[in-house]
């Protein structure tokens, strides 16, 4: 299953980011990184702790802003894209999953999924039909019902890949969606990463401590010194 197609989903182009600069006491995060995501590609970005991967991932979902550089996705250069555009990408391009799950607490798994397809204009029914075809996928059918505090770790994070793949995003960006896991989970919620990404034909950065998931990923990316090693 291996990426054939060219289409890049996500390029990064010389992008830099700098902190602390107001207060003279400038930190260069990212020195100028060019990186290129095709379509279907699980590619891990791999960097100790404070290399800047939070970053790197926040400025290609638009979280953040470049301080030179480009961002596109699917081809568009969102640095020259309008505020309207850029939060439809964001909204319905990117799927963010974070270390800690994020759920929504007073709403169950089904309608932590559907949450983002209201938002984007679907309709009630089909929201829910699509969730719990999402959550079977990932093996939580039997838990649509359950709210984030009645769900395991790993499967609060099954329900927040759900969520991120929910509008059928070019790209998923997960920073080190496994970090808060113990090992057997952390495998386990990888596989269903790895399944949900591939089976929905999507294209993932996933920044991650672990070799051992890192090693399973189409290829992997260093930071060093806010450079791709
Ligand atoms: P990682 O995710 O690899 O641990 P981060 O991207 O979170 O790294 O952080 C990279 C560096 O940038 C760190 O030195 C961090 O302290 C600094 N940094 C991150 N965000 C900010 C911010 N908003 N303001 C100032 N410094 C920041
Ligand atoms: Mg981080």
């Amino acid at each position: 299953m291996r990426c054939v197609m060219s289409e890049v989903s996500l390029a990064l182009k010389s992008v830099t980011k700098t902190y602390g600069k107001r207060i003279g006491k400038a930190v260069s995060v990212l020195g100028g990184i060019t990186l290129d995501i095709h379509r279907g590609e699980i590619v891990g970005l791999l960097a100790p702790s404070g290399a800047g991967k939070s970053t790197l991932l926040h400025i290609a979902g638009l979280l953040e802003t470049p301080d030179s550089g480009n961002v596109e996705i699917g081809g568009i250069n969102m640095n020259t894209a309008s505020d309207r555009l850029r939060t439809r990408t964001r909204r319905t391009e990117i799927g963010f999953v974070y270390q800690f799950h994020h759920l929504l607490p007073e709403f169950n798994a089904r309608e932590n999924v559907m949450l983002p397809q209201l938002a984007n204009g679907s309709n009630a029914a089909s929201a829910a039909t699509h969730s719990d075809q999402l959550l079977a996928m990932v093996g939580m059918e039997a838990r649509a019902e359950h709210r984030p505090a009645e769900l395991s770790g790993g499967e609060q994070q099954r329900v927040a890949l759900c969520r991120a793949l929910a509008n059928g995003p070019r790209i998923v960006l997960a920073d080190e969606p496994t970090g808060n896991l113990d090992p057997t989970t952390a495998a386990q919620v990888f596989d269903a990463m790895m399944l949900l990404v591939r089976e929905t034909g999507r294209s993932a950065l996933i920044a991650t401590h672990n070799l051992e998931l890192a090693a399973r990923m189409d290829r992997c990316v260093r930071l060093h010194n806010g450079m791709i090693a």
